[in-house]
């Protein structure tokens, strides 16, 4: 629990917590400017005060590695998306391939007379709206070009880059 401290004080403290600077925050915080260094330290003795930056210190570091560590989470779930989910190469049946057998019905005819079980190659877009979390992270937009759509990628080498920059610091 917090005991409560003059707005004045407050200010100086949160000035404080700027720079680390007594007789500057004591004068940012409004008071005069006449032995600002004198009267700042004698403001730093006070326990009321010196409770209060402890507090607020902690609170700020509180906030600091909390955001560290979303940002490493968030640098792992793009490391760990899998790109599959966005588009994947299949092999189909090529219009000569018989699709009589009901659990081949999907693939290529091995006895195809014209692919030869090779079948056909196509590249098979997810839609968007539907990606999981981790999904929508690696996927930037989609164009349409005449050779089919192109999508932009989040590149989880460059996350790994990150995420270990951030891990041995
Ligand atoms: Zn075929």
């Amino acid at each position: 629990m917090r005991r409560a401290i003059k707005d004045k004080h407050a200010r100086f403290c949160l000035e404080f917590l700027q720079d680390g600077n007594a007789a500057a925050a004591y004068r940012r915080a409004g008071y005069a400017v006449k032995n600002a260094d004198v009267n700042a330290a004698r403001l730093m003795q006070r326990p009321d005060i010196q409770l209060y930056i402890r507090e607020r210190r902690k609170e700020i570091e509180n906030q600091l590695t909390f955001n560290a560590a979303s940002i490493m989470n968030l640098l792992w779930d793009i490391v760990n998306a899998d790109y599959t989910e966005l588009s994947k190469v299949k092999n189909l049946p090529c219009k000569y391939c018989r699709s009589d057998g009901p659990i081949l019905a999907q693939s290529p005819d091995p006895m195809c007379p014209e692919c030869d079980g090779m079948g056909r190659r196509v590249v098979q877009y997810a839609e968007s709206q539907y990606l999981s979390r981790q999904g929508k992270l690696i996927y930037q937009g989609a164009v349409q070009t005449p050779w089919g759509i192109r999508l932009s990628l989040t590149s989880k080498m460059k996350a790994l880059e990150l995420l270990m920059r951030m891990y041995l610091s």
